[in-house]
């Protein structure tokens, strides 16, 4: 089965197919870096961390590409109101710049946390001023659009695909819209490209148009396609912003350049917190570091960064996830048990011999494998994908339990699944453990007591390897004879 992803824009699966043949262009709307991100943004990042992962597990060469919006988005989307940043530097009464640093920062410093790959490229739209000018000067020489009183405005009546992303009709558009008296929109579906600023406007750079700054689609359209060029293969971002977003994105990309935007349009889900739609002003929208460190009053505790990855890949990316203290509960457990897993075999893996791999082992690891592979396949089903990791735990748990000594290759290759699976791809499971740090000295020093009370034994001072395995077992390390040597493991 080859690669099936749901097209926002056709409305169904499609096989996967890249422009070129071995690469794969991805686009991500990025954060508007004026507050810290909440969990939304962790869905949103997660989501997509995760498709990135998946097409280079298939051996696609991924170029990533997730920008930072630092100018330009208004509070209201309809181009009125503040810039977001601005407002928030006024607030905290700092630059502008500070506060796209500071949030910035803290962006990447939550989604490292998360286990989240960083995107190849970061472009920040204040860095492509010139670009966005070069854009909107051309839809103004093709008259897609004009300027009025400094700004320049998209004209949709000149495009007649717009509305083809979200099903919007540029008619209903206008209905309910004031349009008050003043207004310099022809249309009031019309959108901003560049904005005239007013004298003492934060944030602003020379245009042919006078002073002003770049709207918020524009940004988008520019600082994808100087990256992944025009058609590029994925574009991705939030439900909420296709429209109007991504519909103008896609307007003012196709006017201009007369060909197809991106491919393929792929929209996350939401979140909401125990059943209600996130907001500031419901006191329910939770910051993840508020989650991490457990200070949110929604929260009876800290959650582990990979507690809130796992919760969130166990949906799908285009079902809604409901955020709730219990659910997170049940996803600390659930993980733990993956863990404690990998862990034992990670264990046995540095105390085992060479030898066979016996061919039961080969199907249980080759059967799980293609079922991930399948889930995956199905428009990035993560949550199958770990359903069937769970599958393969409960058998390798089976296995660990008939208290056979299994082979370094077998331990091997049950771990090598859990790596490409668990690890590579779902960015699950962490590469070391933390109580990893010191391994290979603590499995020295345990090797050399197992020795020790092996020839106590063979000496039969009883006495001794018995106070061996007691003393030992009073620090939770269990020693288990079996007829091929003893072995030490964690009492779970
Ligand atoms: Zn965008």
């Amino acid at each position: 089965m080859t690669l099936q992803v749901y097209n926002s824009l056709t409305r169904q699966k499609e096989e996967f197919n890249p422009i070129e043949p071995g690469f794969v262009g991805i686009y991500v709307c990025g954060p508007t870096v004026y507050g810290h991100a909440h969990i939304g943004h962790g869905k949103s990042y997660v989501s997509f961390d995760v498709i990135v992962r998946y097409l280079c597990y298939l051996g696609y060469k991924v170029r990533y590409v997730q920008n930072i919006t630092d100018v330009g988005h208004l509070t209201d989307d309809a181009d009125a109101g503040e810039d977001k940043i601005i407002k928030q530097a006024k607030k905290e009464r700092l630059e502008p710049m500070e506060i796209v640093e500071t949030y910035t920062r803290s962006y990447f410093e939550d989604m490292d946390a998360l286990n989240n790959l960083r995107p190849d490229i970061s472009p920040r739209a204040s860095a492509h001023i010139p670009e966005q000018i070069a854009l909107i000067e051309e839809l103004l020489e093709t008259e897609h659009a004009y300027e009025s009183n400094g700004s320049v405005y998209f004209d949709v009546s000149s495009f007649s695909d717009y509305g083809k992303l979200s099903g919007r009709k540029v008619e209903e558009l206008a209905e309910g819209v004031r349009i008050s008296v003043r207004s310099e929109k022809r249309h009031p579906a019309d959108f901003a490209l560049w904005k005239n600023a007013e004298s003492g406007h934060l944030m602003q750079w020379p245009s042919p148009w006078g002073e002003g700054y770049p709207g918020w689609h524009v940004e988008c359209s520019v600082m994808s396609t100087k990256y992944l060029g025009q058609p590029f293969d994925i574009h991705g971002g939030g439900l909420e912003n296709i429209f109007p977003h991504h519909e103008s994105e896609i307007a003012q990309s196709e006017a201009s350049h007369d060909q197809t935007f991106a491919n393929y349009w792929l929209h996350n889900n939401m979140v909401t917190v125990n059943g209600m739609k996130m907001g500031k002003s419901l006191g329910n929208a939770i910051n993840l570091k508020e989650a991490f460190q457990g200070t949110h009053p929604l929260l009876s505790k800290p959650y582990n960064p990979l507690t809130i990855r796992f919760f969130i890949l166990s949906s799908h990316y285009r079902s809604p996830l409901d955020f709730s203290d219990e659910a997170l509960q049940a996803a600390e457990k659930g993980l733990a048990r993956l863990h404690a897993t990998v862990k034992l075999v990670r264990d046995q893996l540095r105390q085992a011999s060479p030898g066979d791999v016996p061919e039961a082992v080969t199907e249980l690891i080759n059967r799980h494998k293609q079922a991930f592979e399948e889930a995956m396949n199905d428009d990035f089903n993560t949550a199958q994908a770990i359903a069937t990791l769970f599958e393969f735990t409960k058998e390798v748990n089976t296995l660990l339990n008939t208290k056979r000594a299994f082979s370094q290759d077998t331990l091997a290759a049950i771990n090598n699944l859990y790596q490409i699976l668990g690890e590579d791809v779902l960015g699950l499971i962490p590469h070391t453990f933390t109580t990893e740090a010191g391994d290979d000295l603590i499995n020295g020093l345990l090797n050399v007591l197992i020795q020790i009370r092996q020839e106590a034994r063979s000496k039969k001072d009883w006495a001794t390897a018995d106070a061996i395995r007691d003393k030992l077992a009073e620090l939770d390390i269990i020693l288990e004879d079996r007829p091929d040597g003893t072995i030490w493991k964690l009492s779970q």
